[in-house]
């Protein structure tokens, strides 16, 4: 089931999207025929049920194929617009990725152990959403598909064997990145949060239509060209490690979303750099979980 967020009519709403994805069917009325209380957002629906009603959700859903709206009349937002706390991210988390950057100032190396950072996303953009570059003070614009994992069960201390309970779906990020800031601060928080770099979408997979271990093929295109071509199977840390290493005393929240890195294939990854600019329309795609474009302002 793909789960998705929008402004219809003004109002942000959130809802289930039909079989073939032409139509969204508003969580409102499902929850009212289940007889269970309608959280504001999808984020909240999280925290609340997490995976409990996804089962009826999908036997009620058809009841209300008459009342959907068509996709075409509706705005999609990022399915979590306004996460909880700063996304989580990994750096180098790809071996081909890692030796892609050497000469940046960074070592051509394999690292031992994760590397964390946050970025802040406030909010996450949605599909079509501009990418709009502050170009006084950047000029190095890179892009950086990603599968983004979205927690639905708190948990501390989570045994790997565990992480896929913890789990509530998948959706795609691009980890847009100033990389003149990334590399001139050492810390990748300023270089990696500016408003609108962080674009999530265009909806959440439930973990039931993906499977696991999680061996999905993830691109990225930069005005048709591509530039990226992986299979996240590729991930130097997993899943269950990424899940079980962060919370070993770090609790993690439903709702909390996990950027696992990106592959080779960067702006920074070419000689000469093919770096953004204005006007450029990035396609993020990840295998089962849709297609994320943006555009450079
Ligand atoms: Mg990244």
């Amino acid at each position: 089931m793909k789960f998705v967020s929008y402004i219809y009519e003004g109002k942000a709403a959130y809802g289930v999207l039909n079989m073939d994805e032409s139509r969204i069917i508003p969580i409102d009325l499902i929850l009212k025929d289940l007889n269970k209380e309608c959280p504001e957002n999808l984020l909240k629906f999280i925290e609340i049920y997490s995976d409990s009603l996804v089962d009826e959700i999908e036997l009620t859903m058809e009841k209300f194929e008459n009342s959907s709206l068509g996709i075409e009349n509706l705005k999609l937002t990022s399915p979590i617009p306004y996460p909880r706390r700063n996304v989580i991210c990994l750096g180098k988390n790809y071996a081909e990725h890692a030796k892609e950057v050497k000469g940046n100032g960074i070592e051509a190396k394999v690292p031992d152990y994760p590397i964390y950072f946050t970025k802040i996303a406030d909010p996450a953009i949605g599909p079509n959403d501009e990418i709009v570059v502050p170009w006084e003070v950047t000029k190095k614009i890179d892009y950086e598909v990603e599968l983004a994992i979205i927690i639905g069960k708190d948990g501390k201390n989570i045994k790997p064997e565990d992480a896929e309970s913890h789990i509530f779906g998948y959706s795609i990020g691009n980890d847009v990145s100033a990389r003149d800031l990334q590399f001139n601060h050492i810390q990748w928080f300023k270089g990696k949060s500016l408003d609108t770099f962080t674009p999530l979408g265009p909806y959440i997979v439930h973990k039931s239509q993906i499977g696991f271990p999680v061996e999905l093929d993830i691109k990225s295109f930069v005005n048709g060209e591509k530039r990226q071509d992986s299979n996240t199977r590729e991930l130097i840390f997993d899943i269950p490690y990424i899940i079980s290493d962060l919370s070993a005393a770090i609790s993690l929240r439903a709702g909390d979303i996990i950027l696992t890195g990106t592959p080779a294939g960067v702006g920074i990854g070419f000689q000469p750099h093919k770096l953004l600019k204005s006007g450029d329309v990035v396609e993020c795609v990840i295998e089962k979980l849709g297609s994320l474009v943006n555009t450079v302002k």
